[in-house]
């Protein structure tokens, strides 16, 4: 087994060198942390979880032409994907109030919102990932005009085809946070999904009893994380033969 270069390990992904130029492995780790990683835990199974959930809503939306960075998923737990320019922001757009926007401004949880709501916020761990306007986007050059104007569109797309995917499976989709990056074409360069999308980056509610099926199980210490992960990987019709997540591991399904 010939080792791989190690360029970069978040808090819940791990980026390989890919085997081509321009081309990277992401790795999904079962690491779970919330609150800027104060509180932290290992959740056997995620990673495989994730990396099969977001390999799906990748799949998805590039077949409605929203170009994104997955190229395949590999195994288990690895995807290989383009590698791209990260553009340091978090964009999370909001149908239904909750987390953040609740105790920002007020807005009792499960308040629907009058019209979608796209937020951004700077990726800088230091300053705790601070909500910032176009304004200082464009200021300091973390990303243009134009590509503002794309991500907004994007994030539409993203939003309106989520909210009728999930609809479908009997989950509301409250929120999501995603990330983009620069793929450079000649002189030219576009902007493309990057990251991932899955019950840690959403939060996801059952349609009939409102109940949490997302990463607020881990952050409010509901239990049955992995457990909820699954339903919705379930519901999607993904992992049909379901892996049984016991101590120790995930079995079944290893491919
Ligand atoms: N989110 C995320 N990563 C972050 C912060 C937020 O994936 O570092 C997601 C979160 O799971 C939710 C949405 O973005 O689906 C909006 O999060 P919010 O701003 O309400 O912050 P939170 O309540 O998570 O602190």
């Amino acid at each position: 087994m010939t080792r791989r270069k190690k360029l970069y390990e978040g808090k819940a992904k791990i980026l390989y060198e890919g085997p081509e130029p321009g081309t990277l492995i992401q790795y999904f780790k079962d690491d779970t942390t919330a609150f800027d990683a104060t509180k932290k835990a290992v959740l056997e199974g995620k990673g495989v979880i994730n990396n099969r959930i977001s390999e799906f809503i990748m799949t998805r939306l590039a077949g409605i032409g929203v170009q994104n960075h997955l190229i395949k998923r590999m195994n288990l737990r690895e995807q290989l994907i383009r590698e791209v320019e990260i553009i340091p922001l978090e964009v999370v757009c909001r149908n239904i109030a909750a987390g953040s926007i609740s105790t920002r401004l007020g807005i009792p949880e499960g308040t629907a919102l009058p019209r979608s709501i796209i937020e951004f916020f700077y990726k800088k761990d230091e300053l705790h990932d601070p909500l910032v306007t176009e304004e200082h986007i464009t200021a300091f050059n973390w990303a243009a005009t134009q590509e503002i104007d794309d991500i907004l569109a994007m994030t539409l797309r993203v939003n309106d085809f989520l909210t009728g995917m999930f609809s479908a499976v009997g989950i509301t989709l409250v929120d999501f946070k995603i990330e983009f990056g620069r793929i450079y074409e000649g002189d030219f360069s576009r902007v493309i999904l990057a990251d991932e999308i899955s019950p840690d980056s959403c939060r996801l509610w059952d349609s009939t009893t409102n109940e949490k099926l997302d990463k607020d199980r881990f952050r409010r210490d509901l239990g049955n994380v992995i457990e909820s992960y699954t339903e919705v990987a379930r519901r999607l019709g993904i992992m049909k033969e379901m892996p049984t997540v016991i101590q120790g591991g995930i079995t079944g399904d290893a491919s």
